[in-house]
């Protein structure tokens, strides 16, 4: 794409579209950016954008900036059905995201990973294991780095390892990744999908442009992502936990083996399950994805076993954070929807302390409760969902209603008896009363060290 003296438009000013807008304005673009936001809100961010030449808008999206741009880059969290975008597909403006723009520059193979939970898990460790073999890897995308940033750092030889939302596949066109995977999909962000299956068709653009020169992967174990198998063009292998797979990763007598699938291919034994350092089926099923992308990718087989063996639970994930006169701490921020929570339920045994609640989704908390009248004590609400979650399972457990993250952990600590576990995994988004899940995390684990007396 020749981007010289081009009109470019950046709606939504997030990490994404300020890495954007430097990124083409870098390359001859005349760049202006459009976000919702009023001044003040963006004052960290305005003067290096200004400084650069970039034109700035701010508290809305005026109609004449939409007007006489050659292209639009719109950012994750800006839904499409916005009128001003509406208007431009009507004149036929392009509109893109991010992750379509950089997939146009990025050299070198793109390893593309979705799914509802687990991007991050798994595409850490992939990238992971790719370095450890000796490949030159980025890693980036919707886990932190933008794609157009990596793109300076990208050769022919490069593998790119991307976490891919579903809001960032709604906005691609020829993104086509070398090995894309679904890890799964089960509702999530129904407030802005609306329908489960609008979810799902998002999910499934990560496929769209592959062939044959391509690979897809999805988990044969998760219904809705083993129903694409026959969509993609490429072809696919899957990986499982529960049954042996003609091409893929699965799990016999304890052991994991990778099978490429090919006529007269190799089956390979790659590592024990016992040797997986994370908690939880979950974190299997993220192994599993792990050794298939890699084993793609050409990653030895013992290289990939030191990798996941020298892998930590990444942050807010399920993460150990201390044990207090026999009670232990998990920190599961990250848990933003029910599957994650029921999830990290099936991690423990019994004996739980769970902590619920948050920013709604319009999820269904029900869901929750065999596991809750299995596994869980005591439930602690917070935030701004608690009502609505209370109605919905209260005949399961008994519950307290904390209000606030520090007083349901100060509660849950002074009920837990040794050998219980106090469990944050929130089932719902974090901004009511944090400005992320990190953060949400990090006032858990700076409570239970007070608690600690650290
Ligand atoms: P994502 O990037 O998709 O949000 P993470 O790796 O950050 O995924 O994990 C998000 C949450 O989902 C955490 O609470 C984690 O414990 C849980 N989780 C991780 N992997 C899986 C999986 N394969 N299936 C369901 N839940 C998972």
């Amino acid at each position: 794409m020749d981007l010289q003296d081009k009109r470019i438009l950046i709606v939504g000013l997030g990490k994404s579209g300020i890495a954007s807008a430097q990124f083409l304005q870098a390359r001859g673009a005349k760049v202006t950016v459009s976000d919702s936001k009023s001044p003040d809100q963006l004052r960290g961010e305005i003067p290096a954008l200004l400084d650069r030449g970039i034109a700035v808008e701010t508290g809305g999206h005026g109609e004449r900036t939409f007007r006489g741009q050659d292209l639009i880059v719109v950012s994750p969290g800006v839904p499409a059905d916005v009128p001003q975008l509406v208007q431009a597909r009507i004149h036929g403006v392009p509109i893109i995201g991010e992750i379509e723009l950089a997939s146009q520059f990025l050299q070198g193979r793109i390893v593309a990973i979705t799914g509802s939970n687990g991007k991050t898990t798994t595409t850490t460790l992939t990238g992971e294991i790719l370095a450890a073999s000796g490949f030159p890897v980025v890693v980036g995308g919707n886990i932190g780095t933008p794609a157009i940033s990596l793109v300076e750092k990208t050769t022919p030889s490069t593998f790119a390892v991307l976490e891919i939302s579903s809001f960032q596949l709604e906005t691609i066109q020829t993104f086509r990744p070398f090995i894309s995977c679904i890890l799964n999909i089960t509702p999530d962000h129904l407030d802005r999908h609306r329908t489960f299956e609008a979810y799902v068709k998002a999910k499934a653009r990560i496929f769209e442009n592959q062939n044959e020169t391509g690979y897809c992967i999805l988990n044969a174990d998760d219904p809705a992502a083993n129903a694409l198998t026959s969509r993609a063009r490429c072809p696919v292998l899957h990986f499982s936990r529960r049954s042996e797979v003609a091409a893929g990763a699965f799990v016999r007598e304890g052991r994991i083996f990778f099978r490429d699938g090919k006529a007269g291919g190799k089956e390979q034994e790659i590592l024990p399950v016992a040797e997986i350092p994370l908690k939880g089926a979950h974190n299997l099923e993220n192994v599993l994805a792990a050794v298939c992308l890699a084993s793609l990718a050409g990653c030895p087989a013992e290289t990939i076993r030191q990798a996941v063996r020298a892998f930590k639970a990444v942050e807010h994930r399920l993460e150990f954070v201390a044990e207090i006169a026999g009670v232990s701490y998990y920190n599961d921020s990250k848990a933003t929807n029910v599957d994650a929570t029921i999830k990290a339920l099936e991690s423990f045994p019994a004996n739980i302390h769970l902590i619920l609640g948050g920013k709604d989704k319009g999820s269904d908390y029900s869901v929750l409760n065999d596991l809750l009248r299995q596994r869980v004590k005591r439930v602690y609400t917070i935030g701004a969902a608690a009502e609505k979650i209370e109605s919905q399972i209260f005949d399961a457990v008994e519950i307290f209603p904390a209000g606030t993250l520090e007083n349901a952990v100060r509660r849950a600590a002074t009920t837990a008896v040794r050998g219980d576990v106090i469990l944050l995994a929130p089932a719902c988004a974090s901004f009511d009363q944090f400005q992320s899940y990190e953060h949400r995390g990090r006032v858990f684990k700076d409570v239970v060290k007070s608690l600690a007396g650290k």
